[in-house]
């Protein structure tokens, strides 16, 4: 059962996908939680995956890591920026998962001989879902965002347990709707109907949206939110014009000059009314859009760069955040450079990183660009180039040193040539029963695990502390048999494990080169723009000095 007087505010999209709704959703929640209450935001993702850690992040963006180790969507990630808040498995649902609960439970003879229907049973566990993410986080307001769009054939069941939860609390439950209105080339004006029909389409499952947030390039006038509301019975200044703007970060503050938390409270008649207190968000989003600050080039050398920049950018969404939070921390602008690993394998010189302020090797699986990334980063090494590894581009740092520095011909990961001569990088113990039964889902080493970090070192420079908490996604590690030797070579394993097993940070001295880190965990998952990452922090800064020291040397 819901807990009494807590509030929902459900989010369904309207007239098309991609519009905003988890900014929109991560603003209302910034907005609700600057006004003193406690405010948890859940993702409903109606595809069968039974998480997102199956998924190519070409498909569907980058894969992103709970504290508890759920794998999910990447609006969970800019929940959690927006909210400065660690959220719950409970905070994350897709219809795979309630689809698994329900045929796990009726394969045990749970539902007393019942035939299990769409309507009740899937509806109801759904229902559930939605009132045990409430209970958990101890909060006074959900915001449920329901993936897709309205009319979609898979989100459906999914607003009709909203629709049960209103009828059930009418006084604790709200719905918004993210619309579109386009601007047809040829008319050059902003059409309201595509909306118009997705608010009674939203009506045909017995929904009346109390709120409509209207996407578009321009903002909404007069006219046409008199229009919308009229149309759409809703009240005209519940109709929230959203127009593009250059940071999502700003996309709070200007809810905000709508008044939009405050028509929320009212229309939940939720007991306090303090004002929004902003003043440290403000603060960020002046810093992050300073035009004028110092740029620093940063090349990422990846490989899923098959789609086009735009899936590029969603491929490593929490990498670009986590540097724009640091970068606006030390009043620089980061110029982020995109590098196909493969370049480096068909031929381009890798002197072309010269140009850059430091190089970062971001996660990623399998073969592909491999050598060209391990030969970006004997460059970034060679040449003294700042240089960041997160997972796999730890692990391929280590490979590098290993094969250049410590003379082992032939150092590979186990993971691309299980049969190297030198496995400097093995799989886990207990991954290799999952591999063994195909057992790949949900089956990593997932999730926050602490580490030890060693006194003297740039991590700990850069932590100022001894012990850390990360989060982890991944199957292999540093083969234990090979760190010794590596360390005899001059590499510095600067955070292992508390009981030292695991090699966690990897970095070469202050002497031998500037800022040569990487991590086995990822560190881009926690970076928030209100605390952004010690580690990226320090990776900047090291690349800031680049920077000057390069126009330094234009200018002589
Ligand atoms: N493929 C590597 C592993 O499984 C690295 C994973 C990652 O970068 N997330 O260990």
């Amino acid at each position: 059962m819901a807990k009494d007087g807590h509030k929902y505010i459900f989010v369904i999209g309207g007239v098309l996908s991609g519009v905003g709704k988890g900014i929109a959703t991560s603003s209302m929640g910034l907005l609700l939680k600057s006004k003193g209450f406690k405010v948890n935001l859940v993702k409903v993702d109606p595809y069968l995956n039974v998480d997102a850690g199956t998924m190519n992040p070409t498909e569907h963006g980058e894969v992103f890591v709970l504290n508890s180790g759920l794998e999910t969507d990447q609006d969970m990630g800019n929940y959690e920026r927006f909210l400065n808040r660690d959220l719950g498995p409970e905070d994350y649902m897709t219809s795979g998962m309630v689809y698994q609960t329900i045929i796990a439970r009726e394969r045990a003879l749970g539902y007393g001989g019942k035939c299990i229907e769409a309507i009740p049973h899937v509806r109801d566990e759904i229902l559930h879902r939605f009132e045990s993410a409430a209970a958990h986080n101890g909060s006074n307001v959900s915001i449920i965002e329901i993936g897709g769009t309205v009319g979609d054939f898979q989100n459906a069941l999914f607003i009709d347990a909203a629709r049960v939860l209103k009828m059930q609390h009418p006084g604790d439950v709200t719905f918004v709707m993210v619309s579109y209105l386009p601007v047809p080339g040829t008319l050059g004006e902003m059409k309201t109907k595509p909306t118009q029909n997705a608010v009674r389409q939203l009506n045909g499952y017995g929904v009346q949206p109390d709120f409509l947030i209207a996407r578009g390039n321009h903002p909404l006038d007069s006219k046409r939110k008199e229009k919308i509301a009229v149309a759409c019975s809703i009240q005209t200044d519940h109709v929230i014009s959203a127009p593009d703007i250059e940071s999502v970060y700003e996309v709070p503050l200007n809810f905000e000059k709508d008044k939009f938390a405050e028509m929320l409270v009212k229309t939940l008649a939720l007991p306090s009314r303090k004002n929004a207190d902003l003043t440290a968000w403000r603060k960020f989003v002046r810093a992050v859009t300073r035009t004028r600050a110092p740029e620093v080039a940063i090349a990422i050398v990846g490989k899923y760069f098959d789609s086009g920049d735009f899936v590029l950018s969603d491929a490593y969404l929490s990498v670009i955040e986590a540097i724009k939070f640091s970068a606006a921390a030390l009043r620089i602008r980061p110029r982020i450079h995109w590098i196909n690993a493969k370049d480096f394998e068909r031929g381009t010189a890798v002197s072309t990183l010269a140009k850059y302020d430091g190089i970062l090797v971001p996660g990623g699986f399998g073969e592909t660009g491999i050598e060209g990334k391990i030969k970006a980063i004997e460059y970034a090494r060679t040449k003294k180039i700042p240089y960041f590894g997160l997972c796999y581009g730890m692990q391929l740092m280590v490979v590098e040193y290993a094969r250049h520095v410590a003379e082992l011909i032939g150092a590979h990961t186990a993971e691309i040539d299980p049969k190297t001569t030198h496995p400097i990088v093995v799989v886990m113990e207990n991954q290799k029963e999952h591999i063994a039964r195909n057992r790949y889902g949900g089956s990593m080493r997932l999730g926050t695990y602490p580490a030890r970090v060693a006194k003297g070192t740039i991590a700990q420079a850069a932590y100022k502390k001894n012990r850390i908490d990360e989060r982890h996604r991944h199957r292999y590690e540093i083969n234990s048999a090979y760190v010794h030797e590596l360390e005899k070579a001059g590499l510095v394993f600067s955070g292992t494990s508390p009981d030292g097993v695991l090699m966690e940070i990897a970095e070469l001295p202050k002497n031998a080169h500037p800022f040569m880190l990487g991590t086995q965990f990822h560190p881009e998952l926690t970076a928030r723009p209100l605390a952004p990452h010690p580690l990226f922090t320090a990776f900047l800064k090291a690349a800031r000095l680049r920077m000057a020291s390069r126009q330094g040397s234009r200018t002589r």
